[in-house]
């Protein structure tokens, strides 16, 4: 059982090194999506809409697969901008109470002090 989990390792790793020829394709894309925020304290309820883009990129080996490599690269650019629009908040405080969640801190830090 180890024996063949450690060949596979091997195997794993030995790919990772090896040299290929070829281009890489970069890939950008946009998105919004329209966050909704219940305050279960205050009873506020609102929305706001957020932007964000993402870049993927995808390999282009011995320059045989152009367009599959702007392919993945979109797709790749798509799964990160989904992840991010799901994932990530703007810094709206309440309308009513002015409440910040710890989320929102961490955006507004994440922003203004890196
Ligand atoms: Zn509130």
């Amino acid at each position: 059982m180890s024996v063949s989990t450690q060949r596979h390792a091997q195997y794993t790793r030995s790919l990772v090194f090896v040299p290929v020829f070829g281009s890489s394709h970069g890939a950008t894309v946009h998105g919004a999506i329209v966050k909704r925020v219940q305050r279960e304290q205050c009873g506020a309820r609102y929305v706001y809409q957020m932007e964000r883009s993402a870049q993927g990129s995808g390999l282009n080996p011995y320059l045989l697969d152009e367009r599959g490599a702007a392919w993945r690269a979109k797709v790749r650019a798509r799964s990160k901008l989904d992840q991010r629009l799901e994932k990530d908040c703007e810094v709206v405080p309440c309308p009513e109470c002015g409440f910040v969640s710890a989320e929102m801190v961490k955006e507004a830090r994440r922003r203004y002090l890196a």
